[in-house]
């Protein structure tokens, strides 16, 4: 067996210690005597198995008990209309433009309310995080959604926006657990899991409880109602259980190598290597500005769309797999999750200079 390092965005790379301990458990779970995924969700095994999930990613974030954490399915895009449909009284969201995913965040919001674009990075084709002094917060917004990383132009918050007390939703979709937030600084945090996390099929959503209401936009599927995914302790109906299950493993899995902190450390590291060597390259050049480079998403390119394909092909043969960019931006684009090994981003640097010295 050969395994690659695998640059996707997501689904990405998952801890190898994870995926072995999920391969030794796959036929028989303890001594329940069945897979994970063939137990009960109303079983006392898998209630431990959530219980212990929910507890190991609240140490992991320092989650305040004035927050819930719920596992939900329908990915992070659902979150786009959910978090409208249940926090929408006024009728009027900020939004902080910072590329496709607030873009589709937008166009979902707009269907329930009026969106105000308090800040944008679109004339600059997203290659920087806007400027954030001096936003101009409606009075009347219901609350503020920022996209806090972005997976496909390889940018990254580095402060929170003055929302002059207003809610802060947050997608940390590709950067949860990379490095330490202070989750009362947000109203919500949501995120895919497939990224950071564990397979896709989870969604994390941590929220306060005050904005957990039955006060929700007439119509709202009961399946898009936070109360009711809080009040049944994410079991409403049945929770994607495995996957639960593996960010679980995940999330014990960070806590026994240092936590968010170590991972932040790690992440920082590993990006640098990647950027340094860009920075002096004659031949590759990052896309976006420094200030504002995403730890988690490396965006780079050549002066040529053919040398990107050549490189993107070659890296390949190497068993460097999936440096394409997004089809919507071109280029390469190395994600480097909390699960990629230093050693994963040094056989990047290492191929990256031997094809440098080959095609300059
Ligand atoms: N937000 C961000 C920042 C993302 O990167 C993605 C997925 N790449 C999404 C939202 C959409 O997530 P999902 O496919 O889980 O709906």
């Amino acid at each position: 067996m050969k395994r690659v390092y695998n640059f996707s965005a997501g689904p990405a790379v998952l801890p190898e210690e994870v995926l072995k301990i999920a391969a030794d458990e796959m036929l028989c779970y303890g001594d329940s005597g069945m897979s994970v995924m063939e137990m009960s969700h109303r079983s006392k095994v898998f209630d431990d198995i959530i219980n212990a999930a929910e507890a190991d990613l609240r140490k992991l974030m320092n989650i305040p008990n004035n927050y819930k954490v719920l596992f939900l399915q329908g990915g992070a895009t659902t979150q786009f209309s959910m978090v409208p449909m249940n926090l929408m009284k006024q009728g009027v969201v900020d939004f902080i433009h910072t590329g496709a995913w607030s873009e589709k965040a937008i166009e979902e919001a707009s269907r329930y309310g009026t969106v105000h674009v308090i800040a944008s990075s679109e004339d600059n084709d997203f290659t920087c995080i806007p400027d954030l002094t001096n936003l101009t917060i409606s009075e009347d917004a219901d609350y503020v959604h920022m996209v806090q990383n972005n997976t496909i132009y390889g940018t990254r918050f580095t402060s929170l926006p003055n929302t002059l007390g207003k809610v802060l939703v947050s997608d940390m979709s590709s950067n949860i657990l990379s490095e330490p937030f202070k989750v009362e600084d947000f109203g919500i945090i949501f995120a895919g899991a497939q990224k950071n996390i564990g397979p896709a099929g989870t969604t994390i959503v941590i929220i306060r409880e005050d904005l957990i209401t039955k006060d929700v936009l007439k119509g709202t599927p009961l399946m898009l109602q936070y109360h009711i995914h809080a009040s049944k302790k994410s079991m409403y109906n049945t929770p994607p259980t495995y996957g639960i299950y593996i960010c679980g493993l995940v999330f014990k899995h960070l806590l026994a190598n240092g936590g968010v902190e170590e991972m932040y450390k790690k992440n920082l590291k590993k990006a640098n290597l990647l950027y340094d060597y860009l920075d002096q390259s004659n031949l590759f050049k990052g896309t976006v500005n420094k200030e504002d480079r995403s730890l988690m998403n490396i965006t780079f390119k050549t002066n040529s769309e053919d040398l990107n394909k050549k490189f993107i092909a070659e890296a390949k043969n190497h068993d460097l797999v999936n440096l394409k960019g997004h089809r919507s931006v071109g280029g390469m684009r190395a994600s480097v999750y909390n699960a990629m090994p230093y050693d994963g981003v040094k056989a990047l640097v290492e191929f990256m200079k031997q094809f440098e010295s080959e095609n300059v």
